[in-house]
């Protein structure tokens, strides 16, 4: 099965991505952590993608499609996948399906998760995760401890793109380049529509509900 998860920044992707994972038998593979990772590494990927990242704005199609072309090819992707934030152009869904046509695959669903502008930026803003375990935290709904030190002993900061300008261009990117994807799949009867708002136990089963009907 290979599942898109669709959704504004801060709907709760990654938070729901382990659920998913793990009822469904599938690899994750978030197009945001592989770039985050490399720019922690300092890679040459990392370099490339560090300053439309720290704007707020996609990085190139091209890069970003090669990019997922070679994670497919992994060994694991072949049980399944969970894409989390890719595609988010029109151009990576039409890539990605021939992509997998290649392999005699297709996406199964799009799962969007939607939620108001506003919350959004509440959300992301006041986000912190742990750099060591990708620990999620926020400063009013779930308060990281005050020495910002993660029970794991990974420090706990603020990504460079959930800064006030950042966040709120990138809602204005998936706006205008990514939201039309949710009509894209709409008309190949692929999308599962799901409110990200309330409690993430209460998106998972609302998710659950949709996808199995
Ligand atoms: P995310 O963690 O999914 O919010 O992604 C963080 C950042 O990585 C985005 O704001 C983009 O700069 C970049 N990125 C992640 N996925 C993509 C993609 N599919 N296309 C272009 N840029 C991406």
């Amino acid at each position: 099965m290979i599942i898109v998860l669709l959704g504004p920044p801060g709907a709760g992707k990654g938070t729901q991505t382990a659920a998913l994972v793990n009822r469904y038998g599938l690899t994750p593979i978030s197009t945001g952590d592989i770039f985050r990772a490399n720019l922690n590494a300092g890679t040459l990927l990392g370099l490339e993608a560090k300053n439309y990242m720290n704007q707020g704005l996609l990085v190139p199609d091209e890069l970003t499609v090669r990019l997922v072309e070679d994670r497919l090819a992994q060994p694991d992707a072949k049980k399944g996948c969970l894409l989390d934030g890719f595609p988010r152009t029109v151009f990576q869904a039409e890539e990605l399906d021939k992509i997998l046509a290649a392999q005699g695959l297709a996406v199964d669903y799009c799962l969007l998760l939607d939620l108001p502008d506003l919350e959004l930026l509440t959300r992301l803003t006041g986000r912190r995760v742990c750099r060591a375990c990708g620990s999620v935290w926020h400063l009013t709904f779930s308060p990281p401890p005050d020495n910002l030190i993660c029970p794991c002993g990974g420090e706990i900061y603020q990504r460079g793109d959930d800064g006030e300008a950042a966040a709120s261009n990138r809602l204005k990117v998936y706006q205008a380049q990514t939201r039309p994807l949710a009509a894209w799949y709409q008309k190949r009867g692929k999308l599962k529509t799901v409110s990200a708002s309330g409690s993430p136990e209460r998106v998972a089963t609302a998710i659950q509900q949709a996808l199995d009907g």
